[in-house]
Formats: structure tokens, C-alpha cells, sequence
């Protein structure tokens, strides 16, 4: 099964009757799912798509996600799925740098006003020629059929399609992240490194195609934990996928009381925004409590306290999880049926080895210290889940992959039994709300405003979002009219909402090394 897409086709085979996705009131089954997604390969053939192309997709957590996004694959196309939330530039700029030839975009509804930046996205680009507009009618007042869901362009193809075998090594989707550097890159991302990792389920949670899981499907769709840990692992083991668009905690334990969730996953943020949601209203946490049998926290340091908190409520251990875009991405889980060590990332998962490095790729040495840990080294990962590369930059692919291991940009300690602890990251990342920011494309841009004359994009602590993004900014001469708030409004028109800087500090210099870098640390 060299195509990502046989997770669905195999599914579709032995259990096409079940119920794939959920949707509001529509329930989609898995026979339905497999014809829209063969009918969205037929319309990308029929308009001349040939096996390799890309194509971009940006769309909320709708059913629509996954129709097309194993259509594309089903046609031997590679996706590349974007965040929602980008701009209209930012847009322009990964449809140009994936080479993307088509483009399918979510077009907003009243409750999800996103989309005009999409298209407008998409006419500031050269490669890029098709444009697909993914319709949702929300106004419908019965449960819809997948013939009419997505649109005529879709429902007049035929539903059956022959899937393009592609070649194990081929990229299945390319993932947009900024690795360790400023400018996004693509991370080429192989069939068999998204398939051996949503097939890791059986091993690191019991999932089980004859005793299928509920899944709520809350993280973003276009980034790796939600695409692998919930729709291509949920599709893997013939689960349901119950999906919000948009992660508001009341209606996500709203959702999990009728759907009887049997396994969440989600970033910190979610696990504190479900905890406080309980405190506000009368939630029958213990009905949820009967159904969850696994939650799962991935993407940024789940804070001990969020950790206890919601094992006294829910009744279940969050497993905590680790890995990066680049590794498909779970590269360390807390293993299944052992004692859960809250704080660590857990161990390798299975066909996964990780080491910890110095700067120069040399193996730290794991010697066990006074306080049960190793030294502290950066996290290196090899195997079945590490990327090809970063799409057409050979440059940062092997400055991040030597010899199979890929660096990781974090820096972490190990105990005796292997377990792993992060304590820090060598990249210069922001992570608010579960999202990750790179100061240095801020400041790119920061810098081209005409007040500023310098600037330094830190992270500050914040209560829910982990980090908020700082700016830290040297005015310009002749320039000291700039306020905080007219920064923060210009920020905020160039910039996906989640990465603005919401706070902006004035300063007469900046603390710098002797080679010009701004010294971060010491603001
Ligand atoms: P992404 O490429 O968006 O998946 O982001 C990957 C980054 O998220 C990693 O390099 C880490 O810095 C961070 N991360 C992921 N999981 C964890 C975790 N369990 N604890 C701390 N940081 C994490």
C-alpha cells in the first residue's frame, strides 16, 4: 500500500457503512468519504493534474478537509495543506515556494468569516492557476448528502476512481513550518513516514479497528498532530471524526458528552480552556468521564498542574507526546500501560530512536547525574517518521539531516529508564496558544515598517497562552509619534491573527553582541 489514501481505501473495504466523520447533523460514512474524495481526484485529473503536483488546501475542520485532501492524494498529487489564518501575503508566499498548481480554499460562512484572503492569496501568485472555492452552506436546514456538500464542480464527477500508486518515498504532503530559521519552509513529508505514523495507534493507545475510537477532532486539521493523531490515525483504525472548526471548550465538552468521545487530543492550551469550561457551568463531566478512555497533549510543555487537574476530573492520565512537523510528527509518547511521568515527553515510539546532541552532532554523554538525569543535549530523532527534507532547499535539509538523525532545535535530559524531559529550546520559537511563532519573520517584517528602527520579537509568559509575542522596538529618528497601539494595529493587518504582536515596548537601544546580534536573552 504505497499510497497514503489506502488508509481510507482499506477502511472503506471491510467497513463502509460506519461512520467516518461527524459534521453537526451530518454523518458521513466511510463509503461516502471514499466517493467525494475519488470524485475531487477525478475533477484535479480532469483539470489536467498529474501525479507530483501540489496542491494547496486551506480549510477549517470540515469534512471538506479530508474529502480533498485524500482526493489529492487519491490522484498522486501531493497537499499541501496552509494554515486558515494566513494573509493574503503570506498566502501568495507558500503557493509560490510549494510550487502549488492548484489551490482549494474554504470560502468563509457568517459563524467562520475566513476566506477573502485566500483568494486574494491566490491572485498575487504566478505558479499557481486553479482555484477551487470550497462552499459550505450553512444556512441548510436538513443534514446534507455529500452530492451536494462540496459544491457542483465536485458532485458532477463520478465516484469512483482509480488511485494513482505512488512510491513509497514520494511526498505525500508537504507541512509548512519555520524549522529553526525564519522563513517558513516545506517539510516533504514521505507516504510511508505519514502512514507508519498514523498506524503507530495500536501500539501507543490500544486503538483497535474492531473496537473503534470516537475521536474529537479540535486541533487544526492543517497541522501534523491533527492531520496524523486524529483524522489519518482516526481513518487508520476505522474511527469516527467528530469535528469542531474552531476549538471553544463549552461546545467541545458539548460535543463529547453526545458524541461519548472515547479519545481527545490537544495542545496545553485546550486542556486548560476544557478545565476552566468546567468551572464556569454545570458539564456532566462524569458522563464524559464514562466514555474517554484517551487523551493525548502534544506541542508544547503541559504544565503539571493541567496534568493533575485533569485526571481528577476526567479520570484519565493525559499521555503526553512529542515530535515536530518535520517527524510526521510523534516522535516520543508516554508509553502505553506503564505509569505516566508527568513532565516527560515519554520514550521513542516504536521504529523511533532519539539521542541527545551538542552543537557539533556529537552524542552527549548519557551519564546519570545527582538529580536522576542525563546532561542536557538537543533532541535528535531517526526513523520510519523523519521527513525527506525541506522542499527545494537542499541547504537547511542538510544543515537538519546528517546521517539519517534530524536535529531538533530542542534541548532536553533523559532518566535511566529513557524517559525524556525537555527543558528548553535552542530555536528561537515563540509557542502562543499552541501555535508556533517565529520571531524572526516578525521582525522581518517589523522592520519594513518606516517608524521602526529596530526590533526584537521575544516571548513573554501568559497565563492561558503559555507565551504572548513582544515586540521590543527602537524608534526610528524623527519618528517618536509611534504609539504601541498603532504598531499593534499595523502588526495586526499583516499578520495571521495568532502571530501579531499584542505587546510592544519602546526602547532608546537594544543590548547587542559584539557581531551585531541582538541579545535576546538579556532583554
Ligand atoms: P511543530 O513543527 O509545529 O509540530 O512544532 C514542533 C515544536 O513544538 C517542537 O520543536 C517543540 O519545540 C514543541 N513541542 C512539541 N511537543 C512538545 C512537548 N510535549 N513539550 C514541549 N514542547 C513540545
Amino acid at each position: 500500500m504505497a499510497n497514503l489514501a489506502a488508509l481510507l481505501e482499506t477502511t472503506t473495504e471491510n467497513h463502509g457503512d460506519r461512520t467516518a466523520i461527524v459534521f453537526g447533523d451530518t454523518r458521513i460514512s466511510y463509503a461516502q468519504l471514499n466517493g467525494a474524495a475519488n470524485q475531487v481526484a477525478n475533477l484535479l485529473v480532469s483539470r489536467g493534474i498529474q501525479p507530483g503536483d501540489k496542491v494547496a488546501l486551506s480549510c477549517p475542520n470540515v469534512p471538506y478537509f479530508t474529502i480533498v485532501y485524500y482526493g489529492i492524494l487519491k490522484a498522486g498529487a501531493t497537499v499541501v495543506p496552509l494554515n486558515v489564518l494566513l494573509k493574503a501575503r503570506e498566502v501568495a508566499y507558500h503557493l509560490d515556494d510549494s510550487d502549488a498548481k492548484a489551490y482549494f480554499a474554504f470560502e468563509g460562512t457568517p459563524d467562520l468569516p475566513i476566506g477573502e484572503e485566500a483568494w486574494e492569496g491566490f491572485q498575487a501568485t504566478e505558479s499557481c492557476t486553479d482555484f477551487f472555492l470550497i462552499k459550505l452552506d450553512s444556512s441548510a436546514p436538513e443534514p446534507m448528502e455529500p452530492p451536494e456538500f462540496y459544491g457542483p464542480l465536485v458532485a458532477q464527477q463520478p465516484p469512483t476512481f482509480e488511485t494513482v500508486q505512488t512510491d513509497d518515498d514520494d511526498t505525500a504532503v508537504i507541512l509548512y513550518t519555520s524549522g529553526t530559521t525564519g522563513q517558513p519552509k516545506g517539510a516533504e513529508l514521505r507516504h510511508r513516514n505519514m502512514r507508519d505514523n498514523a498506524l503507530a495507534g495500536e501500539a501507543l493507545f490500544g486503538a483497535d479497528v474492531d473496537n473503534p475510537d470516537t475521536y474529537l477532532c479540535v486541533l487544526p486539521l492543517f497541522h501534523s498532530f491533527g492531520q496524523t493523531c486524529i483524522q489519518n490515525g482516526g481513518i487508520a483504525y476505522g474511527g469516527t471524526v467528530v469535528m469542531l472548526p474552531r476549538f471553544e471548550a463549552q461546545a467541545a465538552l458539548g460535543l463529547m458528552l453526545k458524541e461519548k468521545v472515547t479519545y481527545f487530543a490537544g495542545v496545553p492550551t485546550m486542556y486548560w480552556g476544557l478545565l476552566g469550561a468546567l468551572a464556569d457551568g454545570d458539564v456532566d463531566v462524569s458522563s464524559i468521564a464514562e466514555t474517554l478512555r484517551v487523551a493525548a497533549a502534544g506541542g508544547a510543555a503541559l504544565p503539571a498542574e493541567v496534568h493533575r487537574n485533569f485526571q481528577e476530573k476526567f479520570g484519565v492520565t493525559i499521555l503526553e507526546g512529542y515530535g515536530l512537523s518535520e517527524t510526521s510528527p510523534v516522535a516520543s509518547f508516554s508509553p502505553w500501560g506503564q505509569e505516566v511521568r508527568v513532565g516527560s515527553i515519554g520514550t521513542p515510539i516504536p521504529g523511533v530512536e532519539m539521542k541527545l546532541i551538542d552543537p557539533e552532532w556529537n552524542d552527549v554523554p548519557g551519564d546519570i547525574q545527582d538529580d536522576g538525569k542525563s546532561a542536557v543535549g538537543e533532541i535528535a530523532i531517526k526513523g520510519h517518521n523523519v521527513m525527506k527534507g525541506y522542499y527545494g532547499r537542499p541547504e537547511a535539509t542538510a544543515e537538519a539531516i546528517r546521517d539519517g538523525w534530524f536535529r531538533s532545535g530542542d534541548l532536553a535530559r533523559k532518566d535511566a529508564d529513557g524517559f525524556y524531559y525537555i527543558v528548553d529550546r535552542s530555536k528561537d520559537m515563540i509557542i502562543r496558544g499552541g501555535y508556533n511563532v517565529y520571531p524572526r519573520e516578525l521582525e522581518e517584517v517589523l522592520m519594513t515598517h518606516p517608524a521602526v528602527s529596530l526590533v526584537a520579537v521575544i516571548g513573554v509568559e501568559h497565563e492561558s497562552h503559555g507565551e504572548e509575542i513582544k515586540a521590543v522596538v527602537v524608534k526610528e529618528k524623527d519618528h517618536d509619534d509611534l504609539t504601541e497601539a498603532d504598531l499593534v494595529a499595523w502588526g495586526k493587518e499583516q499578520f495571521a491573527a495568532y502571530k501579531y504582536p499584542r505587546i510592544v515596548e519602546f526602547r532608546d537601544e537594544l543590548p547587542m553582541t559584539a557581531t551585531g546580534k541582538i541579545l535576546k536573552r538579556e532583554i
